[in-house]
């Protein structure tokens, strides 16, 4: 962004230049018309003027300057210059006027006194001046702006939320009970440091927030500093890595001096895997600068005087990539974990965020905090602001329970895509295949319950079928992991049992399925050949989140093994989902039936179904 504002300060140049010309322009026209506001006089010599006299022709004279008018006696206007310095008369009898002729001819001298006067002299010098003045002072203005941008990017752009108006406390985070707790002894010391320095303690210099995205730790970092009622300095560690080598570790430098002089302050670095991953093992260039930036905040931790009061609170949702040196005591020693909401917590959170929003008497939060397993408070925002504007695109004065139902799979799966029609043929085979899901996943123990099921296009995905777990999970077992093997089967089996013939609808579940069954194998070490052992270090990339490479610490033997085995778990369930749409074809068809006639079938419907077809779930 700066850069471009930089390369375009030319184009500033040539723009502000047409930009003068066009002001020249203007005022050019102005005083032309100003001065051909009468019909312009005949110009003559003084000659003919004294002929005129002569001939008793002129009506009468005024002189202005050394604008010498006659008005003619046919009432036209003539103008001639008289010699500078002379009177008129002088002027005249030297061309031979009779001095009576004159004198009887009325003649007006008009001071040129006024604006006119100056204007007609220092218009035509001052103006050229001015706008060449003003076009240099544009020019430099730009250049010296395009410099600065060029040259200010070794300052940070931090941010200081001050204002008591966007001020967060405590009572905005919901949940985070161990969180809070451990940041309460920050907050304490921010607001009595002596009662800590007394004692000869140690001051916590830097605490870690863990946390996936959208758990809050930009949120509970802003409340630690209203609870103490310090600034609050906000920089994002991805800000600091710029274009340039050497700008990350001045605007580290920046940042810090900044908090320290308005200590006590809270200075908070979010994202900081972004410049804090180990040190060398980066892929891709740029990591020079990463590590400059990185060494210069460890510089700066370290360089704290013993009472600095200024806390430096970072966030990460990658711990596990930090350099050893961003942990070690005195940096950021104290690590602050923040979890998923479990279901209170997220009832709280959905409060929270339905605290300035119409709610309906009939809206029970408790029964969206139920449905909602693994969203993020972030997630929970979302799904509140989703239901506020579903209501209000509605034209209700209220928020519905059942807007807030359909926001949850807006939130999970994206907009509804309504518009996106199927042929009959489409419908058909989608249908089936999401009733497959949806049948495998009602015949297997260790399935989540089916909640929806739907050929409408949301997001991504052409149909779905929504499955959640019945609580919040925090392990996942073999036997669920099986069961999550067999049901993203379901779609695939059901096309290749119903139409003898596959569609490129299922290679989402195909993807996610062998991605499963591989960790199963190399990470969680639920294969039935190795046992409790892990294969491959994986390495991720920190921006984009991804497995890029994984290096491989055993042998191509081994390597053949580990495809067998996970060939061998894809097979098991996929015998199993082939085997359960096969045995239980009718309810198949039916579920695949409503779906094609309603095109969403809810969890009830869908239970009353399979009761009615006296399905007992099954162990694979
Ligand atoms: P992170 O920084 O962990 O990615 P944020 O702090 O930016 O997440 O959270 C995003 C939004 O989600 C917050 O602005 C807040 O509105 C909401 N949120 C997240 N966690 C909570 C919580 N525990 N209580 C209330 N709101 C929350
Ligand atoms: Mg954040
Ligand atoms: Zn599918």
């Amino acid at each position: 962004m700066k850069i471009k504002k930089t390369t375009s300060a030319s184009g500033k140049i040539i723009k502000n230049f047409f930009l003068v010309i066009l002001t020249f322009i203007v005022i050019l026209t102005l005083f032309s018309s100003l001065y051909s506001g009468q019909q312009a006089p005949k110009q003559i010599t003084l000659n003919d003027l004294a002929n005129d006299i002569n001939n008793q022709q002129v009506k009468s004279i005024s002189v202005s300057g050394n604008t010498v008018d006659a008005v003619l006696k046919d009432n036209s206007n003539v103008e001639t210059q008289k010699e500078v310095e002379t009177s008129l008369s002088d002027t005249l009898k030297n061309y031979g006027v009779d001095p009576k002729t004159l004198s009887q001819i009325p003649l007006e001298i008009v001071n040129e006194s006024g604006w006119k006067y100056w204007a007609g002299i220092l218009i035509p010098t001052l103006v050229p001046l001015i706008l060449i003045g003003a076009f240099f002072w544009w020019t430099f203005r730009q250049a010296k702006a395009g410099a600065n941008q060029a040259f200010s990017f070794g300052k940070s752009n931090i941010k200081l939320f001050s204002s008591f108006k966007d001020r967060a406390t405590f009572a905005d985070v919901a949940g985070l009970k161990e969180a809070k707790q451990e940041l309460m002894e920050v907050v304490d010391f921010l607001k009595n440091p002596k009662k800590y320095l007394d004692l000869g303690a140690q001051i916590p210099r830097g605490v870690l927030l863990l946390g996936q995205p959208g758990t809050g730790k930009t949120l509970l970092a802003r409340a630690v500093a209203g609870e103490a009622g310090v600034p609050f300095f906000h920089i994002s560690a991805s800000e600091f890595v710029e274009m340039f080598v050497g700008v990350g570790a001045s605007r580290t430098r920046d940042a810090f001096s900044t908090a320290k002089r308005a200590a006590p302050a809270i200075l908070f670095i979010d994202e900081i895997d972004a410049v804090g991953r180990e040190r060398g093992a980066g892929v891709g260039g740029g990591h020079d600068e990463r590590e400059q930036t990185l060494n210069q905040i460890l510089v700066e931790m370290d360089g704290f005087e013993k009472d600095a009061q200024v806390i430096v609170l970072a966030a990460t949702n990658r711990p596990d990539i930090l350099d050893p040196a961003l942990l070690r005591p005195g940096r950021f020693d104290r690590r602050v974990v923040l979890d998923l909401p479990d279901i209170n917590d997220r009832e709280a959170i959905l409060k929270i965020h339905g605290r300035n929003k119409p709610l309906s008497k009939e809206v029970d939060l408790r029964q969206i905090a139920v449905r909602t397993p693994g969203f993020s408070g972030a997630d929970l925002e979302n799904l509140m602001n989703e239901g506020a504007i579903m209501a209000a695109s509605k034209g209700q004065k209220e928020i519905l329970q059942n807007d807030l139902y359909q926001s949850i799979e807006k939130v999970l799966l994206g907009p509804e895509r309504r518009s996106r029609t199927l042929s009959k043929k489409e419908k058909e085979i989608t249908a089936y295949h999401e009733a497959g899901h949806a049948l495998v996943s009602a015949s297997l123990k260790h399935a989540d319950p089916v909640h929806k099921i739907s050929v409408i296009a949301r997001g991504q995905a052409g149909g779905y079928t929504l499955k959640l777990p019945l609580e919040d999970i925090h392990l996942k077992t073999r036997k669920q992991f099986m069961a999550d093997l067999a049901v993203a089967f379901g779609g695939y089996s059901t096309e290749e049992i119903v139409f003898k013939d596959l569609s490129t609808g299922a290679s989402n579940d195909l993807q996610i399925a062998s991605d499963v069954a591989r960790k199963m194998i190399t990470r969680y070490g639920m294969g039935e050949k190795f046992g409790p052992i892990t294969f491959g270090k994986t390495q991720e990339l920190v921006f984009l989140g991804k497995e890029i490479s994984t290096e491989k610490n055993y042998s191509e033997e081994t390597a053949l093994e580990i495809d067998r085995e996970v060939e061998k778990l894809v097979k098991r369930a996929y015998d199993a989902a082939k085997k359960i749409i096969t045995q239980r074809r009718k309810t198949l068809d039916e579920i695949a039936g409503t779906l094609m006639e309603k095109e969403t079938i809810e969890k009830e419907e869908f239970d009353a179904m399979i009761k009615k077809s006296g399905i007992k779930p099954v162990e694979i």
